[in-house]
């Protein structure tokens, strides 16, 4: 593990250490994003101060660790590490505001999931580098402060709009994280390949790209299951071949989609007749979290055109109905929309 990095409820493997790209120039796509963040990086240290605080936003596996992990190497920092569920009392992060160093990181994943209370802690950390701390109760009780070394707070979310509005307002740089293009992933791909040691043929990564949702993690993750397929079931190299005997074994077809978007698309049609209808429904019926279907699986659906999502719910559309194979029911909502 990296001296820098301090999470002590988190294990990355070696692999994921090595995949990470450590320096901003080396961090594939995202263009305007690193653009601007170099930007705000070099005056922070032209000043000598401590970097604002930076909020990510965007779905899982787009690189939002990575680029926190990215600020502590620009700014010479410490990053510690640690995530929003995780801090389920005010005096687990009090711990750690209190033993920050100046200018240390302090990177929050799924800011957005961070109970109430505790987030009424951070305001006058972020604000003025003070703790406020209630002593005793009830009639006695006080008030007293602390203060903190100034530090910068690292939010990573995927649901900004769970944020709430005294917190999202404390950052100073807000950043939205996009899908990736096939071009970035195919050389994320040939990165990571490269970095692992895989033999890839070039037109193997152009195809895999086209299947990985433009998300980098699922990328990486298709990756080393070709490098497993290649090892056990061809000569160790991946071609066009390997890749595709590895997708299909994988079940994700040629838009991307595996068998929960399938599920989902099924269960719009079959059980709701395209919709509209709650995502929170849509859950109930196919036994999987609200949220889950909301961060992951929802935004791909959506840019690829097969969910559109309406006031009153969610509705698969005439692209989804094609693809499946499935007749579009007469008078279907879609049209109204
Ligand atoms: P998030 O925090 O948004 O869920 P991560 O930062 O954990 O995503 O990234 C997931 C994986 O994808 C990591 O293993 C990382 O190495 C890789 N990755 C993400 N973005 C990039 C990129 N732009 N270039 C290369 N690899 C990336």
């Amino acid at each position: 593990m990296n001296e820098r990095i301090i999470a002590p409820e988190q294990n990355y493997s070696d692999e994921e250490l090595q995949l990470r790209p450590n320096q901003l120039d080396i961090f594939i796509g995202q263009e305007k994003l690193k653009e601007n963040l170099k930007i705000s990086i070099e005056a922070a240290i032209h000043r000598q101060e401590s970097l604002d605080h930076v909020l990510f936003a965007g779905p899982p596996g787009l690189g939002k660790t990575t680029l926190s992990n990215i600020i502590a190497e620009e700014m010479n920092s410490k990053l510690h590490i640690t995530s929003g569920p995780i801090l389920d009392k005010g005096s687990d992060l009090a711990g750690i505001l209190t033993s920050l160093q100046e200018g240390d990181i302090l990177f929050i994943d799924e800011i957005h999931r961070m109970p109430r209370v505790v987030e009424e802690y951070l305001y006058s950390a972020m604000e003025d580098f003070r703790l406020d701390i209630m002593v005793e109760s009830g009639a006695n009780a006080k008030s007293i402060s602390l203060p903190i070394k100034p530090f910068t707070l690292v939010g990573a979310t995927t649901k900004s709009g769970s944020l709430s509005s005294p917190l999202r307002d404390r950052f100073g740089l807000h950043f939205r994280l996009s899908h990736y293009s096939e071009e970035e992933l195919s050389r994320i791909i040939l990165r990571s390949a490269d970095i692992l040691d895989i033999p890839l043929e070039k037109p193997a990564a152009g195809l895999l790209s086209s299947r990985s949702r433009g998300t980098p993690r699922i990328a990486n993750r298709i990756l080393k299951r070709c490098r497993d397929m290649a090892q056990v079931r061809a000569d160790g190299i991946i071609t066009n071949e390997v890749s595709l005997k590895t997708l299909k074994m994988l079940g994700i077809d040629d838009d991307g989609l595996d068998e929960m978007d399938r599920k989902i698309l099924l269960c719009l049609m079959e059980k709701f007749n395209g919709g509209p209808v709650g995502l929170s429904t849509i859950g109930t019926a196919i036994a999987e979290e609200k949220d889950t279907l909301e961060e992951v699986y929802e935004p791909y659906l959506i840019q690829k055109g097969f969910i559109k999502r309406t006031p009153r719910g969610r509705m698969a559309t005439h692209k989804a109905y094609k693809k499946l194979d499935r007749p579009m029911p007469t008078g279907s909502q879609e049209e109204l929309f």
